[in-house]
């Protein structure tokens, strides 16, 4: 049920979530996002719905041939909590994010001892792939790595607090913290067509490990649920076969 889905709020890493803040079209107007798809598609020849089969026809007829306007007719607007590692990733996606987003400002908001993201995890890098990482360090190595982790952490933040008790603007203040690890929150709004691409994208098993926890948690949560023909007219044409499905 649509209507449950705004305000639904999904955790993610250590400290991070997506919460989904609005839909388009809202659950209170009865319509169905699908149904928003087919009745935009349908404005071409002037109809309206012909009922479910030939409706659930006509969106795989859209998808498979790219026809993609239909499909910007929804809209979800997400608030999320995550590390500048993946927000750095996530801002690459020019629809999802340049044309309408806020952030938390850095010069406005001090930033607190515990906001910093600490992996559960330590993976290996990739001897395959560049870019990639594969494998796990062991848990002795991990624990030694984390502890490190938690000791910078906690020096940086004493460094920045000691400069802002120094009378330090907070603009300034912030280059004493670790950069990749602090998390952000940001409101985003983005329509159905360009967070398919998102997901395309970043649900993949090359997508770095923290942004596709992220890509998953949007799709099982919240667009499968709002739009469940799509998302199987995506299953079956435009994602690759080796993305992993599971939640
Ligand atoms: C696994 C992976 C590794 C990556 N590695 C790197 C890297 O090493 N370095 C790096 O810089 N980036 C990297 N990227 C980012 C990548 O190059 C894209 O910038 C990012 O995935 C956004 O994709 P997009 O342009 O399709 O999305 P969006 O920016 O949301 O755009 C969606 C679609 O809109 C259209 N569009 C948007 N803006 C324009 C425009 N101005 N002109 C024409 N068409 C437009 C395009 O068709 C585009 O596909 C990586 C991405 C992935 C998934």
């Amino acid at each position: 049920m649509t209507e449950n889905l705004i305000g639904r709020r999904v955790d993610l890493l250590d400290k991070g979530f997506i919460e989904l803040v609005d839909l388009m079209p809202h659950p209170a107007s009865g319509i169905r996002g699908d149904l928003a798809i087919v009745n935009a598609a349908r404005v071409s020849f002037l109809g309206e719905s012909k009922g479910d089969e030939a409706d659930k026809k006509l969106l795989f007829y859209l998808m498979r041939n790219h026809h993609s306007s239909p499909f910007e007719m929804v809209e979800f607007k997400f608030r999320l909590r995550a590390p500048v590692i993946t927000y750095w990733q996530w801002i690459r996606h020019r629809t999802f994010h340049y044309q309408s987003a806020n952030a938390q400002s850095g010069r406005y908001t001090p930033f607190k001892e515990d906001d910093f993201y600490v992996p559960s995890v330590w993976r290996r890098q990739s001897t395959s792939n560049k870019q990639a990482s594969e494998g796990e360090l062991d848990p002795e190595a991990t624990a030694k790595l984390t502890d490190q982790l938690a000791s910078f952490y906690k020096q940086a933040h004493a460094l920045y607090q000691a400069a802002l008790d120094m009378g330090v603007s907070k603009e300034m203040a912030r280059l004493f913290l670790p950069g990749f690890s602090v998390y952000y929150t940001w409101v985003v709004k983005v329509d159905a067509w360009n967070l398919i691409n998102f997901l395309r994208l970043r649900m993949a098993n090359d997508a770095q490990y923290e942004i596709r926890v992220y890509a998953k948690a949007i799709y099982h949560d919240f667009f499968k649920p709002a739009l469940p023909w799509t998302a199987e007219a995506c299953e079956q044409y435009l994602f690759d076969q080796s993305i992993d499905l599971n939640p």
